[in-house]
């Protein structure tokens, strides 16, 4: 059974919510602490809620991380590649 908006309206009223269902827990539900305690579910790989890393579950880097690591590597050879072709060309003009 997965949350419903109506469900999730009613698990964030102010006054006296219901609690959290077992099989609910299981599926990630929380109250979380990063979101200001906004119901959130960890499981869910469009929210905002990365409690679950925090927690030493195993999760895989997301994508972007390697591609901003790749994008580093990457600047960092060509600049190096621009400092050798340049120092080639000034040592070749002076001689
Ligand atoms: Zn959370």
């Amino acid at each position: 059974m997965s949350m419903s908006k109506q469900r999730w309206l009613e698990l964030m009223r102010d006054i006296d919510p219901p609690s959290l269902t077992q099989d609910e827990i299981d599926e990630g539900w929380h109250y979380c602490d990063e979101m200001d305690g906004l119901l959130a579910n960890s499981n869910d790989p469009n929210g905002d809620c990365f409690c679950s890393l925090r927690k030493g579950v195993e999760q895989p880097i997301p994508a972007s991380v390697h591609e901003t690591v790749a994008i580093i590597g990457a600047v960092s050879i060509a600049a190096i590649v621009f400092v050798l072709v340049v120092w080639i060309m000034i040592e070749r003009a002076l001689k």
